[in-house]
């Protein structure tokens, strides 16, 4: 049998022309798309999911850690949206801001409309055509049950979290530790039912304080003769807060991310874990006779995968420092989240996640592709190293690095120049860092 087989070259269709494309509707991507929509931009937004929202929705991740400042104005609408909706929607009892996945898809499909923004979910970016004299990329292609279309676009960003559309357009990337590639392992999350909120409530996190609502939660899996291969087995509430539905987060699965054959039985492991436990705890009886597991995430979550280089790239040194910048997009302070990196170590999280950071500021140009000029970065592929990436990638930062690339798109675009050629104080978003920015080129 051959190894490899040429495939034919055949012509696509060429769909219409957006001033801005942004690949996966993420956090990061909705945020960009809607950012660079209200900057003035046509934009459309490919989607491999049937909704946007990617881990908040598809991922079932029911909570936003708040872990930056300075932030444009998306997340706050966003949270406002749903604050309306009243408890079925969010809650903010704690400090984590929590919702319903469901709710949020809605908010995300609105907000978008509002904007203009084109929305195509079922469609895969599975390719980059670039052009011959300088490398840029021409056209995105997409595969959906419309089959192969080429997009073209004058500026287009990555939000796929895993650098895909950077890594179709030839950049150069990493993954994993600097030592042997080790990526964080992936997890999938779970809705269960049954169980009355009172009688979990000293085992839910943001009921109780973290720590001893996962010794309770971790106590009555082993009395219920099982473990969790996540050895911080954690409940956390969902909306409507009181009810008997909470969400779940108990498997920890290694294996690289970016390979189909290790997303599927990693996905099907942690469901078999998933319905294990539930059995346990169901057989064990009291508070757990009833429970249910109503829904596995459809999205297993990745924690990490390509990291694509850019003009400036985001280092432990600089979390530590609290490094500050002129181009600063947002400032990070969430701790250095490392899971456990091998089964055996036995551990929920490294013991480097246990070092405190410094606010510190992750700068334009880490949003800047090194290698392809219209491309941008935003979300947990921008340009950073291990460490580094392990604070910022939390959902609230995945948001203000989409606004950052989005208003940079949207004023390139404007200005019909490269975005790397935009200087940072003529963009409007950033108008309150670009009197400090210019104060300070004065001084
Ligand atoms: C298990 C787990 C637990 C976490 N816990 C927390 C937490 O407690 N708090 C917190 O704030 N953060 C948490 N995070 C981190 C946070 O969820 C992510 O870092 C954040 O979602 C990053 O946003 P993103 O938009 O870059 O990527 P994602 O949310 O991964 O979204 C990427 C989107 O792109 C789409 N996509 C991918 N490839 C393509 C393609 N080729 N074509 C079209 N679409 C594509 C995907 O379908 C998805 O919708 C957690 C992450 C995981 C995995």
């Amino acid at each position: 049998m051959k190894q490899r087989v040429l495939e034919p070259a055949r012509e696509l269709p060429v769909r219409e022309k957006y001033d801005v494309i942004v690949a996966g509707g993420g956090p990061a991507g909705v945020a960009a798309a809607y950012t660079a929509a209200r900057n003035g931009a046509s934009v459309l937004l490919l989607e491999n999911n049937g909704c946007l929202g990617g881990m908040w929705t598809a991922g079932l991740l029911g909570w936003i850690i708040d872990g930056n400042q300075n932030r444009g104005d998306f997340l706050a609408t966003v949270r406002k949206r749903l604050a309306e909706g009243g408890n079925g929607f969010a809650s903010t009892f704690d400090p984590a801001f929590r919702f319903a996945p469901e709710a949020m898809k809605f908010i995300l499909d609105e907000l978008c409309r509002e904007a203009a923004v084109h929305v195509r979910l079922y469609t895969r970016v599975v390719s980059a055509i670039l052009e011959e004299s300088d490398g840029r990329i021409g056209y995105v292609v997409t595969e959906s049950k419309s089959g192969r279309e080429a997009w073209p676009a004058k500026i287009f960003i990555d939000c796929t979290g895993d650098g895909d559309l950077g890594c179709m357009a030839n950049c150069a990337y990493d993954v994993g530790d600097s030592d042997q590639k080790r990526t964080q392992p992936m997890s999938l999350l779970a809705e269960l039912g049954g169980a009355a909120a009172a009688d979990l409530e000293e085992m839910t996190v943001g009921l109780r304080p973290r720590n001893d609502a996962i010794g309770a939660f971790s106590r009555a899996l082993q009395n219920a003769g099982t473990s969790a291969s996540y050895r911080e087995p954690t409940i956390f509430p969902a909306c409507p807060v009181g009810s008997d539905t909470v969400l779940c987060m108990m498997n920890h699965l290694w294996g690289n991310g970016l390979d189909a054959d290790v997303l599927t039985s990693a996905t099907i492991e942690a469901r078999s874990e998933l319905w294990r436990i539930i059995g346990a705890l169901k057989h064990s009886g009291g508070c757990w006779s009833q429970l249910q597991l109503r829904n596995s995430a459809p999205m297993i979550g990745v924690r990490e995968g390509r990291r694509i280089r850019g003009l400036y790239t985001v280092t432990l040194r600089d979390v530590l420092d609290g490094v500050r910048h002129l181009d600063k997009v947002c400032t990070a302070q969430f701790c250095i989240d490392v899971h456990a990196l091998s089964e055996e170590s036995g551990e929920g999280t490294e013991a480097i996640a246990k070092i405190p950071v410094r606010p510190y500021d992750i700068p334009l140009r880490s949003l800047i592709s090194a290698d392809c000029a219209n491309l941008l970065l935003a979300g947990r592929c921008i340009s950073g190293d291990f460490h580094a990436h392990a604070s910022y990638r939390v959902t609230g930062n995945a948001v203000a690095l989409g606004e950052g690339a989005g208003a940079l798109a949207a004023e390139s675009v404007r200005q019909s120049k490269l975005p790397r050629e935009i200087k940072f104080s003529e963009i409007a978003f950033f108008s309150e860092s670009c009197a400090e920015t210019t104060q300070k080129e004065k001084e």
